[in-house]
């Protein structure tokens, strides 16, 4: 097979001998789990698509990758990609740009209009998805591929939750978004808009639901008691990325300060910007290592201009401008106020302080329970009620789209199960693929592909998409920079370098081999040496004793 940055070996054609009783140790083909997939909140088997896509079969490489994520291109977008930072080429080079990997199979299935798999039969089960957002619409996706009916119902005008009512526009265009939606609900998914739930426990008896999943995430911009002049100009970051979405965009005025130091702060800054704020100013009481936003949010915001301000709270707010306290680190590392202050002229404050969750639609639940604010769950995702899960920001756990999605995907296998009155079985987990176990050696060097970015003066006068996406080349060169860790990827080394001819090689594809995989060991005439292993770049073979 041709993958240009393994270097393999040319096959030999030494004589065999049967080796008789005296093998110590025999090659077994692992099964191994590669760390990007490992890392991904949603589940991908990623080495697995990334291995169609470095042959070239796109659409192969998109239906293994939508078997888990039905948002390639979303992901390709928002996701903080924790698989790329698990990646073993890290260690080697950089890691593989496995986000932009997805993005070009995301925006290929959407320019070719590809579909998904046909749905199982029908089951004749009911559940009802409470919440739009990306953890109901991927379990109402999930639960309708299983063969269940499944009705969604948001308070919202559209579907999409915090990707389209918090995500700005410029990391997540909008035409994406709906086709991604869209082609959920061709499923037959039935969507219910403007249908705020406000009683669980009635929608759920009225509408005959077998089950229900809760995914309603948190939209309730916390608040700080801050003292203000009458006149002061204080909204929330949630509110203001909301109105964005709406026909008549928030007035901010000139000077707008933001105060926090999350993702969230750095796109209601970013907004603010582009809405026309010749000066947009982050105030955030810890220093820049501690600002729990991604540092891609960070480095994007500072290109932009927006100014950041760390090591300060707000004591007081004005029309026209605020007061800021000086902080400094305490020996354990927490801010303690100075009693230095200072003026900075501001029209507007924009709290953006975090998210709390709304639960009061689940005050009529008997058994369900909340522990800081977010609802508890079992490892079936199920809450204390029986047949009511949740999942995505209102459970606790990290808050991301990809998180979101992951639990949406766990909630519909459990709800499924727990339907036929079983368990959902999880795989056995096989051994980690470190990075200890390559043979680098056989790798060359290759950089990584680095995305466009749209140009500065751009940036700040629209809502344009900022980066833009790899095309087929540059896509296929990233996606033939993974190293197939922990497993066999075809490349005949084993085959070419034992000296005894004991590896059978058998139809590509095939499957038929060891652990599933085209080659197998005759152990007629394996001597148990071991080269294999040592000449496997991926590390996909291991020496196992022989039984005595
Ligand atoms: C500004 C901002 C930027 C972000 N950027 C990123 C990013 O780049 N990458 C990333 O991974 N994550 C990001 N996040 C986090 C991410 O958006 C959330 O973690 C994710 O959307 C949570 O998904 P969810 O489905 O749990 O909830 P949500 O997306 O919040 O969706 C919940 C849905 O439930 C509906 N709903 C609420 N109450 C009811 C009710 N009573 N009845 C019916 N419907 C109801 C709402 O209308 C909403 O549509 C960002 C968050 C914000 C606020
Ligand atoms: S969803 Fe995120 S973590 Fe998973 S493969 Fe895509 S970029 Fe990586
Ligand atoms: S090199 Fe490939 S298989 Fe290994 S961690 Fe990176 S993407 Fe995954």
């Amino acid at each position: 097979m041709d993958k240009p940055f393994a270097i393999t070996l040319d096959v030999g054609s030494s004589l065999a001998n049967k080796t008789g009783t005296w093998r110590t140790e025999r090659p077994v083909y692992l099964n191994s789990l590669p760390p990007c997939n490992d890392a991904c909140p949603a589940g991908e088997n990623i080495q697995g698509w990334l291995y169609d896509a470095e042959e070239g079969r796109y659409q192969d490489a998109w239906r293994m990758l939508v078997r888990d994520n039905p948002f390639p291109a979303i992901m390709g977008r928002v996701c903080y990609h924790p698989c790329q930072t698990a990646c073993n080429r890290a260690q080697l080079d950089q890691p593989v740009g496995i986000n932009s990997v997805e993005r070009f199979l995301g925006d290929a299935a959407l320019t070719d209009g590809w579909a998904f798999d046909p749905i199982a039969t029908a089951t004749g089960k009911r559940v009802l998805v409470i919440g739009a957002g990306p953890s109901g619409l991927s379990a109402a996706y999930h639960l309708r591929r299983l063969g269940h009916d499944v009705v969604i119902r948001d308070a919202g005008p559209k579907a999409g939750g915090m990707m389209r009512f918090g995500i700005p526009a410029y990391r997540l265009p909008r035409d994406v978004l709906d086709a991604e939606i869209k082609r959920i609900l061709d499923l037959g998914v039935e969507l219910e808009l403007n249908t705020r739930v406000d009683d669980v426990a009635q929608a759920k008896a009225a509408g005959d639901f077998d089950a229900v999943f809760l995914a309603v995430g948190a939209h309730i911009g916390k608040r700080a008691y801050i003292p203000a002049g009458e006149s002061a100009h204080i909204l929330d970051a949630v509110g203001l990325l909301r109105d964005m979405e709406g026909e008549d965009k928030p007035l901010l005025g000139r000077r707008v300060v933001v105060y926090g130091g999350g993702n969230t702060a750095m796109d209601a800054a970013r907004t603010a910007k582009r809405l026309g704020a010749q000066e947009a100013i982050i105030v955030y009481r810890r220093t820049r290592d501690r600002m729990p936003a991604h540092d891609i949010e960070v480095e994007e915001a500072l290109e932009e201009g927006i100014l950041m301000r760390w090591l300060s709270t707000i004591k007081h707010v004005d029309a026209g401008h605020i007061t800021v306290e000086r902080m400094e680190l305490d020996d354990t590392g927490f801010p303690q106020p100075t009693g230095e202050t200072e003026d900075l002229a501001a029209d507007s404050l924009v709290l953006a302080l975090g998210q709390e969750v709304d639960l009061s639609l689940l005050d009529e639940v008997p058994g369900l329970s909340v522990t800081d604010g977010v609802v508890d769950v079992n490892q079936q995702m199920m809450t204390g009620a029986e047949g009511i899960f949740a999942g995505g920001d209102m459970v606790p756990s990290e808050r991301t789209v990809t998180v979101a999605i992951g639990h949406g995907k766990q909630a519909a296998r459990n709800i499924d199960a727990w339907l036929r009155s079983e368990a959902f079985e999880h795989p056995d987990r096989p051994p980690l693929a470190t990075f200890d176990r390559l043979n680098t050696w056989y790798y060359s060097d290759a950089d990584k592909t680095v995305r466009p970015t749209l140009d500065l003066a751009r940036r700040l006068d629209s809502f344009d998409e900022v980066k833009g996406g790899l095309d087929e080349s540059t896509a296929l060169f990233e996606a033939r920079r993974c190293l197939s860790c922990g497993n066999c990827f075809g490349c005949d080394n084993c085959f070419g370098v034992c000296p005894d001819n004991a590896v059978l090689k058998l139809s590509s594809g095939s499957g038929e081999g060891d652990n599933g995989r085209d080659y197998a060991f005759d152990l007629d005439y394996c001597k148990g040496c071991g080269i294999c292993v040592t000449e496997c770049p991926s590390g996909a073979i291991l020496m196992l004793p022989e039984q005595t």
